[in-house]
């Protein structure tokens, strides 16, 4: 029984027998188990064909060679050496009428091994490949190269931001001084003028009682006098009194913070051809 990844014997199969090939021929295209190639070896017509192991098969099997022409599908078995060019019996007296040089396929792949053709497209091959391989490692180093540049920002974000750190926390310290100096201020003054109050106000409650006593037990003259007297210094301390009041301001603290505090970040990628 020939499994999935056997390759079934070709003659064989024209008898409805499945049998798996170890041998395969390139020129018939099919694979051949140990008795068909046994008799295809010894076939006269067929023993120059060339019989490679299933092995071997297996890494030309998904080569894409067509055989056939792609215009006509009549089988490749003329080469027109003028153009260089495989072709089919049908191509010969169309396209290539002119052409001098004509030759059966079979003459021209005599040395197909050794020719020029398959020599440069080896060297083709090569330089494609030399080439890919120095863009990958252009690309490899540019990769590197990013990296590094990446980690270089990275690094300078991080120190701006320890610095607008360091800048934030002095703003703060100052503004706080600020503020604590400016009440300070603020609450002496009205300490200042508290204390005048007080003292206004020890002196007229003196004032009310020398004027109580005065007339409960002074005389008449004194009296007369004294309510004048009196009436003088009341009137000098409402004058002081008000010209204190008008001097007096209520106090209050407003912020105004600057619009460049609203911040921008702006990120610039360049690129540079070379
Ligand atoms: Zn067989
Ligand atoms: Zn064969
Ligand atoms: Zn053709
Ligand atoms: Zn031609």
């Amino acid at each position: 029984m020939a499994s999935k990844n056997q390759v079934p014997c070709g003659p064989c199969m024209f008898d409805d027998v499945t049998k798996n090939a170890g041998k395969w021929c390139t020129n018939c295209e099919e694979g051949l188990c140990e008795d068909c190639g046994n008799s295809h070896r010894k076939s006269k017509i067929l023993r120059n064909h060339k019989v490679i192991s299933i092995d071997d098969y297996r890494k030309i099997e998904n080569i894409a060679i067509s055989q056939v022409c792609e215009h006509h599908g009549e089988n490749l078995e003329w080469f027109c050496k003028n153009h260089d060019e495989a072709i089919c019996v049908v191509c010969v007296p169309s396209k290539h009428k002119t052409c001098s040089d004509v030759i059966p396929i079979s003459v021209a792949l005599s040395n197909a091994r050794q020719s020029t053709a398959l020599s440069d497209l080896e060297d083709a091959i090569e330089t494609t490949l030399l080439n890919v391989k120095q863009c990958i490692k252009n690309r490899e180093s540019a990769t590197n190269d990013l990296e590094k540049q990446e980690l270089t920002v990275k690094n300078m974000i991080l120190e701006t931001r320890t610095k607008v750190n360091l800048h934030l926390d002095k703003l703060e310290e100052k503004l706080l001084r600020e503020l604590r100096e400016t009440a300070d201020s603020c609450k002496s003054k009205y300490n200042k003028f508290l204390r005048n109050l007080k003292a206004t106000e020890e002196k007229l409650n003196k004032l009310k009682e020398q004027t109580r006593h005065m007339k409960q037990f002074s005389s008449d003259i004194q009296v007369f006098l004294g309510t004048r007297q009196i009436n003088g210094q009341i009137n000098s301390e409402v004058e002081s009194i008000k010209s204190d009041i008008c001097a007096t301001k209520d106090y209050e603290f407003k912020v105004s913070m600057h619009s460049l505090l609203s911040l921008n970040y702006q990120t610039k990628l360049k690129s540079l051809d070379k």
